[in-house]
């Protein structure tokens, strides 16, 4: 077996996580390789780059990427009760992915990360991880790797993390498209569309949308998208499938190993969202990996760190998140449209319209329930779990 050279922090996916998590540890000191399976950077539409301005400025990659801004939405209720929701100023923008991507790796190279591609993690053996890299195998050592593999992480599974709460299936086509208004996304709520989550209409480049629904009914995903296209009267252009874990692992970190992103499970359980957070906790993994290698402390104690500094940072968002997507996903469709028809309401929808935020959504979580509790105790056709609404 071929040995590779010694690194003090391996980063394993080159996502854009794993490429923040690089790029912060080559920051802080550490000399840094990335390796990524694939032979250049995935050009998948599997996501729908729907990412708030703070999530670009986070990355600190520029404007470059943006290809639409978005000034409010249109939320619609299986009766097809559409509720419109409008904001001041720009709450969300759409990104070109994988130029976003491209941008985040070139930032962790001009750091000075080793960026390999064509190079796979194929196993942990003792204190070497095992490499294949063109046909052949190598054994390398790193003080700390960071497995920023994704959802299915590999990472996780070799040094037995628990697993994420669940797994939702994501499908999503590129449609030609040409918007009402411009500015402005289209959500679905129905079971018969997208059961217990929710189907999008994303307006991006110009005459095309990116539309996808996620479910964890996931053997029939298929038949999902063909409804929602027919609704939606659209034809796909092509379409990819992808996993969206939601709730994170309940532990994050082990002897020598750290997992971040979509490997850890910390996507915003809401709305399946992982770029924020997930370039939020890779600075934060590149910062405790660094730290640690470089004072040689890199055992599982010293690690857990990383975990209580992410919780603190993100933990309590998605454990709110968690409870949103469980409620709105324990309703059933008569019960969305009456929830729809307690929200619709000016004064609820300026407030979402004004301060809603794609990132930290419980603040205004926390003024919807209380308007819900309130509609609540005058209307007992909603059966909802009255302590629910002490959240
Ligand atoms: C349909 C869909 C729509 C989405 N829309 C949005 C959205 O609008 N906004 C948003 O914020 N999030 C969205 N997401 C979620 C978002 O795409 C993920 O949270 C994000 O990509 C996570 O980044 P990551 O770097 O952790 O993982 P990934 O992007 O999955 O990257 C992991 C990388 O690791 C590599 N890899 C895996 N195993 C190995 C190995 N053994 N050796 C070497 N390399 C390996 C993979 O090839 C991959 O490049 C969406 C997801 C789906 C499925």
């Amino acid at each position: 077996m071929k040995r590779f050279g010694n690194c003090e922090v391996l980063v394993v996916g080159g996502g854009p996580v794993g490429a923040v998590a690089a790029k912060t540890a080559a920051h802080f000191g550490a000399k840094v390789v990335l390796i990524e399976k694939r032979s250049t950077i995935s050009e998948s539409r599997r996501c729908t780059g729907l990412i708030s301005p703070r999530c670009l400025k986070e990355a600190e990659v520029d404007k470059g990427v943006v290809v639409r801004e978005i000034r409010g939405g249109i939320i619609y209720a299986p009766s097809g009760r559409g509720i419109k929701i409008k904001a001041r100023d720009t709450k969300a923008i759409v990104i070109d992915r994988p130029l976003f991507n491209r941008r985040l790796l070139e930032q962790a190279q001009e750091a000075g990360v080793e960026v390999l591609f064509s190079t796979e993690a194929i196993a942990l053996d003792g204190d070497s991880i095992k490499l294949k890299r063109n046909g052949h195998i190598y054994s390398a050592n790193a003080k700390v790797i960071i497995g920023a593999d994704g959802p299915k992480s590999k990472l996780a599974k070799w040094v037995n993390l628990p697993p994420p709460t669940k797994f939702l299936l994501g499908i999503q086509a590129i449609v030609p498209y040409e918007p009402e208004e411009a500015s402005f996304l289209k959500i679905l709520f129905d079971h018969q569309i997208a059961p217990s989550f929710f189907a999008w209409v994303v307006p991006a480049e110009s005459g095309v949308a990116r539309v996808g629904l996620a479910t964890d009914k996931k053997r029939k995903i298929f038949s999902y998208l063909k409804r929602l296209l027919e609704k939606i009267n659209c034809k796909a252009l092509n379409f990819t499938v992808g996993l969206i874990p939601i709730g994170a692992r309940k532990k994050t970190f082990a002897d020598r190993v750290i997992v971040v992103g979509d490997a850890a499970g910390q996507t915003k359980p809401a709305s399946g969202g992982g770029l924020y957070t997930g370039i939020v906790c890779g600075k934060i993994a590149g910062e405790v990996a660094a730290q640690c290698a470089l004072a040689g402390e890199t055992s599982e104690k010293a690690l857990a760190i990383y975990d209580e500094k992410w919780r603190r940072k993100i933990g309590k968002e998605l454990s709110i998140g968690m409870l949103v997507h469980r409620f709105l996903a324990g309703l059933s469709n008569r019960e969305l449209n009456i929830l729809f028809n307690l929200l619709d309401n000016q004064m609820l929808l300026d407030i979402v319209g004004n301060y809603g935020d794609i990132d930290y959504p419980s603040s205004v979580v926390n003024i919807f329930f209380k308007q819900m509790k309130n509609q609540y105790i005058k209307d007992k056709s909603i059966k909802i779990d009255y302590p629910f609404l002490k959240v």
